[in-house]
């Protein structure tokens, strides 16, 4: 009975969030145990437990409560899953092979068959980009949307929505030609064309294509004959009402561009894709886990997702490390040993983000004293010393130059840096106590910490 309360809450559930954030927290809750006040759901893990509780818990109560048709009290019970034995698969394969049973074209679309709409994990950051990929798919009028810009930093997805949208359209429309390219693989054909006395060929197979997917737009920049070159082509797709879809690292409008080209983006639609937030992260990784076909923890995902928040391609990476890592030594893949393997990585990632403000802050904290006072002019000897002890740091944590370190700390000479430098680094030397608690800071700032609350 229990049961059958839950699995019809949650299809009620499944009506009222995003399907991702019902596949990511709702579907791995299952039924436990039901009294006439209580019911209790099995989670996987008190982090887990904790989210679902914040974020839905009364969503759920409600729900089950009107499906039952009296107030019943939710309850949640922690039950880690036992750790099975796994390879990962997919995740080491590589990921250039060519889209099969299609028709037989007289070019290779160059699609990836990897890059689908399917497993495209959408969340607040890239929403809108992936609703307008698909509405491009399914529009009936080419003028609609045309060209699509898809614009985001690396690794956040973009040619895995434009080859998606690529090969949608060929799924839906397997007569169509499309046909994607990356802009160095454009400049490099042109370039060639070029030299083989060619161009004629060139022009006519580019200017064949239905749609036309050019990625990583921003390589144009000063190439001043491929983009002429681009700009032929763009043109006489656009004006025979074909489709372009292109994708760039920043906004067209910072590209440096021909003003005729930007000029001719701003007539189709422009989408970005951001940084995924925290549940998108956890959402994306239990995705890619569930593609290696391997069975990793919640907490582990949990652990990553909090710890890598750059960008997916980082997150990818540290999902094959650690899966790697874990099949080559036979062991169980544990938030223990998810730390360990990618303190390497983690350790690139909090170093990046160590800046001369997050230093003087630890600073002052650890003596009691105020940051302006460590920016400021005092020479009282604890503050000289705090300070000091600041830029030490700095050089020590930041790649800034001396310079940049005495100006940041109220515009100082880059000779007192070095002074501050040598004079921290032979009390360090001299004196045990200091020494550790230097060290100490400094750990405090490079290591990553995980924060359960996040
Ligand atoms: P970009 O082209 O923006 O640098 P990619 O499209 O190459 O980024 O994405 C990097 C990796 O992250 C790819 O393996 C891609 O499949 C994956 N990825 C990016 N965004 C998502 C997402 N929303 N869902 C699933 N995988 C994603
Ligand atoms: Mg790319």
């Amino acid at each position: 009975m229990g049961n059958d309360l839950w699995v019809a809450t949650q299809e009620a559930l499944r009506r009222c969030v995003a399907e991702q954030t019902f596949q990511t927290w709702f579907k791995p809750i299952s039924f436990l145990a039901k009294n006439d006040s209580t019911i209790t759901l099995k989670v996987p893990s008190q982090f887990f437990y904790e989210w679902v509780k914040s974020h839905y818990g009364e969503l759920v109560e409600e729900t089950i409560s009107g499906i039952a048709g009296l107030p019943l009290k939710v309850d949640y019970s922690i039950v880690l899953e036992e750790q099975k034995e796994t390879y990962p698969r997919s995740l080491f394969e590589s990921p250039q092979k060519q889209v099969q049973n299609k028709p037989k074209q007289d070019f290779s679309p160059n699609l990836n068959d990897q890059y689908i709409f399917s497993n495209f994990v959408e969340g607040p950051s890239n929403q809108f980009a992936k609703a307008a990929g698909q509405a491009v798919v399914e529009a009936q009028d080419n003028s609609l949307y045309n060209p699509l810009v898809v614009y985001g930093g690396v690794g956040l997805g973009k040619t895995h929505l434009v080859q998606a949208i690529g090969n949608a359209l060929l799924d839906l429309h397997p007569e169509k030609r499309v046909m994607y390219v990356t802009s160095e693989k454009f400049t490099l054909d042109y370039i060639n064309a070029i030299k083989e006395n060619r161009t004629a060929q060139f022009s006519k197979f580019y200017r064949s294509v239905d749609l036309l997917i050019v990625d990583d737009i921003q390589f144009f920049q000063k190439k001043i004959r491929t983009q002429e070159e681009f700009f032929h082509t763009f043109n006489e797709l656009y004006m025979s009402g074909r489709r372009i879809i292109l994708s760039t690292d920043r906004p067209p409008a910072e590209l440096g561009l021909h003003s005729r080209l930007t000029s001719r983006f701003n007539a189709g639609l422009l989408v970005d894709i951001q940084e995924p937030d925290y549940e998108t992260r956890v959402a994306i990784l239990r995705q890619k886990a569930d593609e290696s076909g391997s069975d990793i923890p919640y907490e582990v995902l949990e652990f990553l997702a909090v710890n890598i928040d750059t960008n997916v391609r980082d997150l990818q990476g540290a999902l094959i490390r650690l899966l790697a890592y874990a099949s080559l030594v036979k062991s169980d893949i544990t938030p223990n040993l998810a730390r360990r393997v990618l303190a390497e990585v983690m350790h690139q990632q909090v170093s990046t983000v160590v800046n001369v403000d997050s230093i003087v802050e630890a600073v002052a904290e650890n003596f009691g004293i105020k940051k302006v006072e460590i920016m400021g002019k005092s020479r009282r000897q604890e503050i000289a010393l705090a300070r000091q002890i600041a830029m030490f740091m700095a050089k020590q944590l930041t790649r800034n130059s001396l310079k940049s370190i005495g100006l940041s700390f109220g515009g100082r000479d880059h000779s007192t840096v070095i002074h501050a430098v040598k004079t921290i680094g032979e009390k360090m030397n001299r004196d045990e106590l200091f020494n550790a608690e230097v060290k100490t800071l400094i750990r405090r700032l490079s290591e990553p910490v995980f924060d359960q609350n996040n």
